[in-house]
């Protein structure tokens, strides 16, 4: 399938690892020139050149705390400065750390939200008029599978993207008029160094062995395994194309099964 994706330009946030940086490889493989963001310079600097060799793409970058105002507000100076437009913008960012409601504190509360929220709501009115006026946008978050189900203990992840899915969706149905779709990734468990640090705690909290914590942990995953990150890429670099162009307001479960609900 041709996905017409060539010469598009997207803005990837926290795409030095992971997700996002595999979500990066999937664009750019489609055509798709970069504009990557996240706090490392030398992970940012090795991704560039390592995109720059396989594909026929720009690829900028520009380091940044994404969490802070001072620091988006730079970001969106140099992506204006560079791209004429933006077509594509993947909201990404690390995960908030475990916590109960009732032990997560006033602070804890608000700083997650100006890290994983604010962002979002930020770029998305640095962009969207541009977006508006060449009638094309499609607009990605990643979020996760606390959404569907909440999580225990992961207090923040479970509220905080349960906003960002309600007002996306809000968002969304505000934009379609003008070509631009908006869509959540829920993920599951996914491989990456985040879910490998989760796990690792997790196996020194269940007194288990390794080899016994994975197994039972697998067995909660219909697929039994965990995912790959090109197992979302593929599905948001389609998520970006001119035939995606009617799936707008949707969360997409990338968890092997594991949700219980069916929808
Ligand atoms: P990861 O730790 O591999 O990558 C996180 C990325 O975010 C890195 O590039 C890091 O540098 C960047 N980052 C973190 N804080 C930042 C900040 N303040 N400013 C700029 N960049 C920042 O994580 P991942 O597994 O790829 O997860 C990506 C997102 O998906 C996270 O929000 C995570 O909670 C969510 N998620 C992941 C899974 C999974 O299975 N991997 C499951 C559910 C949700």
């Amino acid at each position: 399938m041709n996905l017409n994706l060539n010469d598009k330009n997207a803005l990837i946030m926290a795409s030095s690892k992971g997700i996002g940086k595999a979500i990066a490889y999937g664009l750019a493989s489609e055509g798709v020139n970069l504009y990557l963001s996240a706090r490392s310079l030398d992970l940012l600097t090795s991704i560039q050149t390592d995109i720059q060799d396989q594909y026929q793409v720009k690829v900028e970058i520009f380091p940044a705390d994404l969490s802070n105002y001072n620091d988006r507000e730079n970001l969106i100076s140099a992506v204006k400065a560079k791209y004429s437009t933006i077509d594509i913008i993947v909201h990404n960012m690390g995960g908030p750390k475990p916590s109960t409601v009732l032990n997560t504190s006033i602070d804890e509360w608000t700083n997650s939200f100006n890290s994983l929220c604010l962002p979002i709501i930020h770029l998305n009115n640095a962009f969207i008029p541009g977006m508006i006026a060449q009638n094309f946008g499609r607009i990605l978050a990643i979020t996760s599978l606390s959404v569907i189900e909440p999580i225990d203990n992961m207090a923040l992840s479970n509220s905080l993207r349960s906003f960002i899915t309600a007002m996306l969706k809000t968002l969304a149905n505000e934009i379609a008029k003008y070509n631009i779709t908006v869509n959540c990734l829920a993920p599951g468990w996914i491989k990456t160094d985040r879910t490998d640090e989760l796990l690792e705690s997790r196996i020194q909290l269940s007194r288990q062995s390794k080899d016994q914590y994975l197994e039972s942990h697998l067995s909660t995953i219909p697929a039994n395994r965990m995912g790959n990150v090109t197992e979302i890429a593929s599905l948001a670099t389609f998520l970006c194309s001119n035939q995606a162009g009617y799936i707008t307001g949707s969360t997409m479960c990338v968890d092997g099964g594991k949700r219980k609900s069916t929808y």
